[in-house]
């Protein structure tokens, strides 16, 4: 039997750099859904259809086929056959994923992809809703969190390194507007499922995180 370890939380609460070096360290694939929320966000922008028109991004579906695959243990996204793993991580992608996000077709169409590969693989698989909706049988589900501040200087940081020129004021503003989205939209909203473990990451570095994590999933699952 396989084991799924849903993770879910806010906006630059380390999800993704924590679960992916806790797969590693346990041997699981690691699964990351907001790749393909933003692969379908970057196809909207390049082909100048509205993010927040449901309609329009609902017809567009039919012309986008997303694509997850394993380079190394990386996971890439290709995009109708290109691999945009680098493009989805532009900050006006990260907006443009919050609005498609919001799409109940848009979900609906992710939705089997991201159920596929909890089938027959042990997962970790984080996102918003894994929890509550993808997953919802998932063995371990960590709420994972910290203040938002503290997230929002995270971010800035690693932008900082990466050469982007950017205010760490409008790093927190576009955390905060993505999380409210998040939380109030009308199909699987943002929210601890009930029989999530809070995580809270404030006072710990990566590594101090990561073994959280990891103690996490190891009690939960019985490893
Ligand atoms: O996690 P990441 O920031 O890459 O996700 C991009 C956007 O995709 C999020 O702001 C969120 O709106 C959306 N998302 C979602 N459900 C998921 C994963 C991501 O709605 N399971």
């Amino acid at each position: 039997m396989s084991i799924a370890v849903a993770i879910d939380g806010p906006v630059g609460a380390g999800k993704s750099t924590i679960a992916k070096e806790c797969a590693n360290r346990l041997g699981f694939i690691y699964v990351d859904t907001g790749a393909m929320y933003r692969g379908i966000g970057l196809y909207c922008v390049r082909n100048g259809i509205g993010t927040r028109d449901g309609a329009a991004v609902e017809d567009a579906l039919s012309q986008i086929k997303i694509e997850i695959t394993l380079q190394d243990g990386t996971q890439h996204i290709i995009l109708n056959g290109a691999d945009v793993s680098e493009e989805i991580r532009l900050p006006e992608i990260s907006m443009a994923a919050s609005d498609v996000s919001a799409i109940p077709a848009v979900r609906a169409f992710l939705l089997d992809l991201q159920r596929g590969f909890a089938d027959n693989n042990n997962v970790i698989m984080d996102g918003r809703d894994i929890g509550t909706v993808v997953l919802p049988d998932a063995e371990v589900k960590i709420y994972l969190t910290a203040g938002d501040e503290i997230r929002a200087k995270r971010r800035y940081d690693e932008l900082v390194a990466k050469g982007k020129v950017v205010k760490y004021e409008d790093v927190l503003a576009d955390l905060r507007q993505r999380d409210y989205n998040d939380m109030h939209r009308e199909t699987a909203p943002l929210k601890q499922a009930e029989d999530a473990v809070l995580a809270d990451t404030s006072e710990l570095d990566f590594d101090g995180s990561v073994t959280l994590i990891e103690n996490i999933i190891k009690s939960k699952a019985g490893m």
